[in-house]
Formats: C-alpha cells, structure tokens, sequence
C-alpha cells in the first residue's frame, strides 16, 4: 500500500500533524497545503493520488477549492476527500456538491481515518486496488 502520494490541506497545524503522522507511518508520501491556493499550486505541480481537503481554510476554501480542481482537466481526475468538522453536518452535503469524492469528519479516529484513505485510494483504482487476504472489515468508529 506504500508509496501514493497524498495532498493534506489542513490550516490547524494540530489536525495537520496528526493527518501527516498517520499516513506518513502507513507510507504514503505526504505533501502539505495550509491554503486553498496553495492546494491548488501543489496539486497541478504534483498530481497526487489523493487529496484531502480541509473545508474551512483562510482565503479560498475548500468547496472553492474543490471546483477548481474538478473543472481543471489537468486536476478533474484527482480524487477530493473533504475533511468535514463533525458539528459542521451541512458542510458534507455542500462538499459533495462542490465536486468532493467523499468526506472524512474530524476529528480524526486515529484508526479509522487512515482505513478510510486507503478505502479512497482502492476506490479510485490506486496501487492497492487488489483485495488483500485474511483482512476484517474493521468499523472505523461508533456513531
Ligand atoms: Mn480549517
């Protein structure tokens, strides 16, 4: 599963941190934005496999973010994963709207949040899109 490479957009340097260790300790190449405009500069310089999208960032946000993203030809095939505050409900249906792949709501489960980005990944058809034996299906979290 090691070596996709993940754009984390995240402006709360504690979330990021968290995000960062736990897909770099799975080995997944990690690339930081702390804005939407950084987002969008790495993303075309990098072409991730994968980006998860903060949705409240200073300047242009995520749901602005995403759209540019998704109606750039060189970045549409992208997946966009918003990283959604759980007390913020509404902000899932507005990501999905905007374009986003899907959403993982923060905090993040330290277990369930890296399960979910490699679900992501195989969803898109990444390296890892083969099943790999004797694993659970494992409930990222209650509730
Ligand atoms: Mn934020």
């Amino acid at each position: 599963m090691a070596g996709e490479r993940i754009l984390l957009v995240e402006d709360n340097a504690q979330n990021r941190r968290l995000a960062q260790f736990l897909l770099t300790s799975r080995g997944y190449v990690v690339y930081e934005a702390t804005t939407g405009e950084e987002a969008l500069e790495l993303a075309r310089i990098h072409r991730p496999d994968l980006i998860l999208m903060d949705i409240q960032l200073p300047g242009l946000d995520g749901f602005a973010a995403t759209r540019i993203l998704k109606g750039d030809a060189a970045t549409t095939a992208i997946p966009v994963i918003a990283l959604t505050a759980y007390a913020m409900q509404g902000d899932q249906e507005r990501a999905l709207e905007a374009g986003c792949d899907g959403y993982i709501t923060k905090p993040l489960d330290t277990r369930g949040f890296p399960a979910a980005v490699r679900q992501y990944l195989a969803a898109a058809g990444g390296k890892e899109a083969r099943p790999s034996h004797g694993e659970r299906s494992e409930d990222p979290g209650r509730g």
